[in-house]
């Protein structure tokens, strides 16, 4: 009997890394599981941040005017929460796919800046980033924040992230709309909850012919099953594993 070889390039991660060898145009979308390695909880983990009793009281901009100083409080809590947090490998091996092939867009829901910390360039934020700061009332966005009044008008601050019954920035949402539409493979990493309308990306890159890779711990209901490729993992795991079988890392 001939011994039964097992056949690598069959194994889930090798057919990952075969898409991202081939494509010419990738779009990375990363959600908070992207950054539970670097201590930023996600909203759903027994910890999260949505379990906390001030997160429920101070997720809408209209809590700045109710409670000025605890809004203010508690995002400056969050703030230097992630201040002090540092990028993992996932976000590593992500700036450095970007490198190798600079067609990358990265859009991500994190509100965290490590992507960008860790080398990335041009992050779509689709909600915006807590490092940024501005006024409720005038917009001015020179600090000195978050406890100080604004310079210009007087008014409060508040961080740039898009609050609980908020719009996406137009802007943002426009550019990741193209680049879903433009790219030839569509990557979901670590994002359980897509919400309308960022859950239309992955959509309009299958719509216009987008191999998918799903990347996330748990199941993905909808998408896993449009995904050419489904690996189950941490992303600060597998990430770096991808990027290793790419070529063009040495030297
Ligand atoms: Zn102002």
């Amino acid at each position: 009997m001939t011994p039964v070889t097992p056949d690598i390039s069959s194994s889930p991660l090798h057919a990952a890394i075969e898409l991202l060898r081939n494509a010419r145009r990738i779009v990375v979308f990363s959600g908070a599981g992207l950054s539970r390695a670097s201590g930023i909880p996600t909203y759903r983990d027994a910890d999260g941040l949505w379990k906390n009793r001030n997160a429920l009281q101070f997720s809408h901009a209209e809590d700045l005017q109710r409670d000025p100083s605890g809004f203010t409080k508690f995002w400056a809590q969050r703030l230097s929460l992630i201040e002090s947090a540092q990028p993992n490998p996932g976000h590593t091996a992500l700036a450095l796919l970007q490198r190798l092939r600079p067609a990358t867009r990265l859009v991500t829901q994190n509100v965290d800046g490590l992507l960008t910390q860790a080398g990335g360039l041009d992050v779509l934020e689709l909600h915006g980033s807590l490092r940024r700061w501005r006024c409720d009332r005038c917009g001015n966005r020179s600090g000195p924040w978050p406890f100080h009044r604004c310079l210009r008008c007087g008014s409060h601050a508040r961080p740039d992230v898009v609050m609980f019954g908020e719009m996406l920035n137009e802007g943002v949402l426009l550019d990741a709309q193209v680049a879903a539409q433009e790219c030839d493979l569509f990557m979901v990493v670590g994002s359980t909850t897509i919400v309308y309308p960022a859950a239309e990306l992955p959509q309009t890159a299958l719509a216009h012919g987008a191999r998918l890779i799903t990347l996330n711990l748990e199941p993905l209901p909808h998408l896993d099953e449009a995904a050419t490729v489904v690996l189950r993992g941490a992303s600060e795991d597998l990430l770096p594993q991808l990027l290793a079988g790419l070529p063009g890392l040495r030297g």
